[in-house]
């Protein structure tokens, strides 16, 4: 099969991924489903493997690569294991990132993103920059009849970590509150649609791109600003004083340590991107009780909610799409932000 494979780790990330002829996956256990990918949303996750920021948590022994990553996959059932019950080949499928156990307690809590024996296809295992990749049947989930691979794939990562932080916002906010949401790429324009159908509050998007200013006020964001030297004022006065929640879906570059700053007195920051490093002082934690916590990917149950409201229309997820041979071309277009929303690899 083609693949894109990773050769080596570059931190100033000048290096290409190479598409090459490998031999496709094969069902080594009862319970695992080949999926023929359909699509493979590309994540700046894949920008920091590169980089070899995941390298010592993913590839201790160096022995990893070359490497096939993608884990943001949408696709057909191609083969099944013995033990397969609930789906069979040809059936369109979005695939939860993780490959739990089902059998930890943390499994049996529903907290997957805890699960002791997840394993990650496209984190440390072979991912979906392939035309095959193999995961198991726990993290598959069914496509409405109406529903293509192709519209849902980065569902699978960026559409559930943004809805899981939507969620969590949801539940702090009352109507009339205001949520910030910091980066409006591929999931801060999930997490805009995502707080608008399952919160009543008021939005406030932040970008310095006016690409993505545009899809922000597309998608019907009460305030769009363009993050410029005032933006903790302007939000501010926006707010009267704060917003009660803020998304960071930046988590580096500086943003990390404006986001806390727009909080009101009790207000919460929700950290999604990563990279950097929050400095605050304690003071301010407890003067202001402000909270600043992280969110992680999403559950199975997260995507099968984010998908229901995929199916009404409610939440779509913009793309731009490349062929599986142009990736290095989507890669440096991803680097330059020059799409909105998400870039889907096809192979
Ligand atoms: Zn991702
Ligand atoms: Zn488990």
């Amino acid at each position: 099969m083609k693949a894109a494979r990773l050769y080596e780790y570059d931190a100033a990330m000048n290096v290409e991924l190479k598409i090459e002829d490998v031999p496709p996956p094969t069902i080594n256990g009862p319970d695992e489903v080949v999926v023929r990918v359909g699509a493979a949303g590309l994540c700046r996750t894949d920008l920091h493997i590169i980089e070899g920021v995941w390298k010592d948590i993913m590839d201790q022994d160096g022995s990893l690569l070359p490497y096939i990553m993608g884990h943001e996959n949408a696709g057909w059932v191609e083969d099944v294991g013995s033990n397969v019950k609930s789906v069979k080949p040809g059936d369109a499928v979005i695939c939860h990132p993780l490959r739990t156990c089902g059998i930890c307690l943390n499994c049996h809590y529903g907290h997957d993103m805890y699960c002791e024996h997840g394993q990650f296809p496209g984190l440390g295992l072979n991912g979906g920059f392939a035309e095959y990749f193999l995961t198991n049947e726990r993290s598959l989930i069914k496509l409405n009849t109406n529903i293509a691979p192709l519209d849902v794939a980065p569902m699978a990562d960026a559409g559930i970590t943004a809805y899981r932080a939507a969620k969590r916002a949801a539940g702090l906010l009352r109507p009339g509150a205001y949520c910030a949401v910091l980066g409006v790429g591929g999931l801060g324009h999930i997490a805009l649609q995502c707080l608008q159908e399952i919160s009543g509050c008021r939005t406030i998007a932040i970008d310095r791109e006016p690409g993505a200013q545009q899809l922000a006020k597309d998608l019907g964001a009460d305030f769009v600003l363009d993050g410029g030297p005032n933006v903790i004022e302007e939000v501010k006065q926006i707010t009267g004083g704060g917003a009660h929640v803020v998304i960071d879906f930046v988590g580096e570059l500086g943003v990390e340590n404006i986001c806390w700053k727009m909080l009101r007195q009790g207000g919460e920051m929700i950290v999604v991107g990563y990279g950097g490093k929050i400095e605050i002082p304690t003071l301010e934690l407890v003067a202001n009780e402000i909270k600043i916590g992280g969110s992680l990917v999403g559950d199975y149950t997260e995507l099968v909610e984010l998908m229901e409201l995929n199916a009404d229309g409610k939440v779509k997820m913009h793309y731009s799409q490349y062929k599986l041979e142009d990736i290095n071309t989507a890669i440096d277009d991803f680097k330059h932000r020059r799409f909105t929303g998400r870039g889907v690899i096809v192979p």
